[in-house]
């Protein structure tokens, strides 16, 4: 919805709109009934008059039709106050104001029970009766406001639990007007969302919801007055020449209009249109007003959240096209790739000179690249929790051998001594081999990729109890992802240990995280994907196992990976 430049004839809320006090004048002095109508009526009051008690008695049967009740004692029939009591039965808040001879104890008593208002007692001047019948109805003003809170608290306090029930916007915004309709008793009622649009230059549009089965349409100058809302972010009293909004043969040209702000912002208007004088009273506006509170936080929760599934999908749609174009990128790549790798081989085979060193090279790097898109595959199948656990017995002497031949040639290359400490004997246990084996592999590629020449690097394998491993994790300093920690269990636990050039203490916290690399001046001269712990963390973890580390900057590393030891 666009602005509409239309012109009605607006007015803030603070200059309230009141509607004149309505008063039933009840005396069977036909006298003494004229004189105090033709004085109330003199002071600008509404007056129904009579001198018949049970008449009077009728007319008080309509709720909210009289504002105060002018009666006088002793009447035939039926009493003054009697009339006064069934008064309060039908309007709790109706002032009510007792002429009487004189003023007896008992009368006193009668009429507090009656609760009241006030007396006067005959003869009176009459300036006494205004003033007696300004205090009664200020009183009343008073009371209904008051009652007006407690029955606003209590709205509130239902309707927190029920505005707050859905993030659905179009949802919401129906229960909104929904409570706008029942408890403020107007005839049509509009909420527009504000919506923003990024650009250039930015710009708001205002959305309408409306509930499904109104007939109501709302006319330019209604949706004026939400943009004037809107733009001035205060309450409006409208009473309008133009009709605010319209239906068949009937339209509306008062309303109120309330922003819905939350955190300072206007979210949305609440328009709400009634042609009667009741929903301007200050006590309705105060209602409005605390609804709109309730309700703009909720707007706002509901559009963050629309925003939010619309940013998940958004992700989730990348996320199908990362993994497809992984998928197909590593597909077409590794075929080309054990060409390379298989002719290099060939030549190096078949080469004694210079021509096989060269031949070597290029399997490295093609070996390398390799690595890398294992690395790619492997995280795609964990995303998707694709994948598979195959259950081979592993005896780790043989696993550790496998891992340490291939990469033999570059921990010769830089010259690093390798100490292994498997125990002899172990018994074999129950685990995925392929998995562990790129595990171990990535941890040693990293000690030799961050190891200067000739410093050491190592592999401990120890079998630990629950107990051994509750104590080591409760010294870790780095958070570790725990599948599974009993005293029962044991754990085979693989260390690869270096002295290379270690880890800063505040970085160890994130060196798992993919795509996670310690500050480039540290480990600027390595290549690397920042993907390898990851892979380890998730392929340990995805066999019901943990992986830490201990590292101190300058001096080294210590990786450990911990599998329950499953003995077949
Ligand atoms: P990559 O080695 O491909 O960069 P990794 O996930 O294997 O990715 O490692 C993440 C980072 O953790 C490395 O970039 C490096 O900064 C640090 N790191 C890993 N292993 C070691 C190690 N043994 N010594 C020092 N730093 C290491």
């Amino acid at each position: 919805m666009e602005p509409d430049r239309a012109v009605g004839i607006q007015q803030d809320v603070g200059d309230t709109h009141k509607a004149v006090p309505r008063i039933l004048v009840v005396d069977d002095e036909k006298y003494m009934c004229d004189l105090c109508t033709r004085t109330l009526r003199h002071a600008s009051y509404e007056v129904v008059s009579t001198t018949d008690a049970l008449f009077a008695l009728q007319k008080l049967k309509a709720r909210g039709s009289f504002d105060l009740l002018l009666a006088d004692i002793k009447m035939p029939m039926i009493s003054g106050l009697d009339l006064a009591h069934h008064a309060r039965e039908v309007d709790p808040a109706i002032a009510i104001v007792i002429m009487t001879g004189h003023t007896s104890t008992e009368h006193l008593r009668q009429a507090v029970q009656r609760g009241v208002a006030d007396f006067i007692s005959k003869p009176f001047e009459l300036a006494e009766l205004r003033l007696a019948v300004d205090r009664a109805l200020h009183k009343r003003q008073l009371l209904q406001d008051s009652l007006r809170l407690r029955a606003v608290e209590q709205l509130l306090f239902s309707s927190e639990a029920i505005i707050n029930s859905t993030l659905d916007r179009q949802q919401l915004g129906h229960i909104i007007l929904q409570m706008a309709l029942e408890q403020i008793g107007c005839q049509a009622a509009f909420l527009f969302f504000v919506e923003h649009s990024y650009g250039i230059d930015q710009q708001h549009t205002l959305g309408l919801i409306q509930l499904p089965d109104d007939r109501w349409q709302i006319l330019a100058a209604g949706s004026q007055v939400a943009w004037r809302t809107f733009a001035e972010g205060t309450a409006l009293v409208i009473d309008s020449e133009q009709a605010l909004c319209g239906q068949e043969d009937m339209q509306i040209n008062r309303g109120l209009s309330m922003p819905l702000r939350s955190q300072g912002e206007v979210v949305g208007i609440l328009l709400l249109c009634d042609n009667g004088p009741d929903m301007l009273r200050l006590g309705a506006q105060e209602m409005v007003a605390l609804l709109a509170n309730q309700a703009g936080a909720a707007l706002r929760n509901a559009h963050l959240y629309g925003q939010l599934e619309e940013t998940f999908q958004r992700l989730q749609e990348l996320d199908r096209l990362k993994s497809e174009f992984i998928a197909i990128a590593s597909h077409e790549l590794r075929t080309p790739l054990s060409i390379v790798l298989g002719y290099a081989a060939m030549v190096r085979d078949k080469s004694d000179d210079e021509r096989r060193e060269y031949a070597q090279r290029v399997i490295e790097s093609a070996q390398r690249i390799r690595d890398i898109i294992d690395d790619m595959v492997n995280l795609r199948h964990l995303d998707a929790g694709e994948v598979s656990l195959s259950r081979d017995i592993c005896v780790v002497q043989d696993i550790v051998t496998r891992a340490v031949k291939r990469l033999s040639p570059t921990i010769h290359k830089k010259n690093l001594s390798l100490s292994l400490h498997v125990p002899d004997g172990l018994v074999p246990f129950v685990a995925d081999r392929e998995k562990v084996l790129l595990v171990l592999g990535n941890l040693i590629s990293n000690a030799i990729k961050f190891t200067p020449e000739n410093g050491k690097i190592g592999i401990t394998v120890a079998i630990w109890s629950g107990q051994q491993m509750v104590e080591a994790l409760q010294h870790t300093t780095v958070p570790v992802t725990i599948t599974r920690l009993d005293y029962a269990t044991e754990w085979i636990v693989i260390e690869v240990w270096d002295t290379g050039i270690g880890i800063p203490q505040h970085e160890l916290i994130r060196i798992f995280e993919r795509f996670y690399q310690v500050a480039a001046s540290l480990t600027r001269q390595q290549g690397g994907t920042g993907l390898g712990l990851s892979i380890v963390r998730e392929l340990t973890v995805v066999q019901g196992g943990m992986a830490w580390v201990e590292s101190v900057q300058g001096e080294g590393s210590r990786f450990f990976f911990a599998l329950p030891y499953l003995v077949p």
